[in-house]
């Protein structure tokens, strides 16, 4: 017996998508694998609150959950769909392998899961169909994007399946033949020496079709160059190096073979005011010496507006202070890092003349109090007696 959807999540079933989508992230961290090494059951636990939520989050499915129940999709996961790439379980932008340090690439669980694109068109009816290639593209953002998230959109070329001839690569009305080279199975036996090697067909490149005229639009490519625009969703807390993986905007495959994923890179632009590492800012604040000496409370930048910090009285040049939260958030979530201030005691380049003289009445005072403790044989009025002679 299926255990219910709403229940493996632990959500009513009212729940709103945000709280869907907060119950399973929360499941998904408690049973992935990747904390549960050998834990067959964390791993089942995985699957099942990810086949639930694969569900739910999609309106016209969990309208038929909510209906039929479990007999709304007999087939099981991944039965009836794999059409084109990711299959329709992917959600358009996932972060996964970055929030669990899976290291992107294929043989996550997740792919093995949501299945549809992974194997690429193997095994599949028609011989010679390809999995078209994953894209790299490499997103410039700034630190203040990086900290709230961020929709972008994006345009690049890329091979797409031809509009004309249905990625088929036939001109419309044309006819298409079984390849006379390899009779259809896309590979032919090519002798080596005493080896006898398996080779993709030259004629039709795998298809295992001749194809009697091509099209005029992408010569019987069956893929044409075109630019694509779409809209990239970056979530908060992501830093240089991080990748949101697009499922379905790679290039297009051949022969039918299901569309690659796109890898949007991420880059995050250097600041004028702050250093990040990891969760936290860094950032140096010029203050007067006179603040450090005497204390006080000055206004701080930071990434969502101004903040106040108190400097305490005799605060010496390079003392760091922290501000609690004023940091990136973490891309896991649930908690952002801090902020840390290091000072630095500007010493004033010019005086005014009436500037200079308290001053200099202070530095006195200051050559008077060690001399109190000392013999007061030194002689007073040093800036005086000086003054004369400059005079
Ligand atoms: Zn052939
Ligand atoms: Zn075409």
């Amino acid at each position: 017996m299926k255990e219910d959807y709403y229940e493996l999540l632990g959500v009513s079933k009212q729940a709103t998508k945000d709280e869907l989508k907060k119950a399973y992230r929360k499941m998904a961290v408690k049973y992935h694998p990747d904390k549960n090494p050998g834990n067959k059951e964390a791993e089942e636990n995985f699957k099942k609150v990810s086949e639930a939520y694969e569900v739910l989050k999609d309106e016209q499915k969990r309208a038929a959950y909510d209906r039929y129940g479990h007999a709304a999709f007999s087939g099981g996961m991944g039965g009836g769909g794999g059409a084109g790439a990711g299959g329709p379980f992917h959600d358009p932008f996932d972060i996964f392998s970055e929030v669990f340090g899976g290291g992107g690439g294929g043989g996550s669980i997740f792919e093995e899961f949501f299945g549809g694109g992974g194997g690429g068109g193997r095994g599949r009816g028609r011989g010679g169909a390809t999995r078209g290639s994953d894209l790299r593209y490499d997103l410039e953002i700034d630190l203040e994007e990086a900290a709230k998230g961020v929709e972008k959109e994006i345009s690049f070329r890329k091979p797409t399946s031809c509009s004309k001839c249905n990625g088929s690569g036939a001109e419309p009305g044309s006819g298409v033949t079984t390849c006379p080279t390899c009779g259809g199975h896309g590979q032919v036996t090519a002798s080596k020496g005493f080896f006898s090697v398996r080779q993709t067909c030259p004629t039709c490149n795998g298809s295992g079709q001749k194809i009697e005229k091509p099209c005029s639009s992408c010569g019987g490519e069956g893929r044409v160059n075109e630019t694509t625009k779409i809209k990239v969703k970056v979530p908060p807390g992501v830093d240089t190096g991080s990748k949101l993986r697009s499922a379905g905007n790679g290039e297009a495959g051949t022969h039918g073979g299901p569309t690659g994923d796109l890898y949007i890179v991420l880059h995050v632009r250097d600041h004028d005011v702050f250093d990040r590492q990891d969760e936290n800012l860094y950032c140096e604040i010029p203050i007067k010496f006179t603040l450090a000496t005497l204390g006080g409370m000055i206004e701080v930048p930071t990434l969502s507006g101004k903040a106040s910090l108190k400097i305490p009285a005799g605060t010496q040049s390079g003392t760091t202070f922290r501000l609690k939260g004023k940091g990136m958030p973490s891309l896991r979530g649930g908690y952002y890092g801090d902020q840390m201030v290091r000072v630095k005691i500007e010493v004033p380049k010019s005086l005014t003349s009436e500037q200079r003289q308290k001053l200099e009445e202070f530095a006195l005072a200051c050559g008077d109090a060690e001399d109190d403790e000392e013999d007061g044989d030194e002689p007073k009025g040093f800036f005086e007696k000086a003054k004369k002679i400059f005079d």
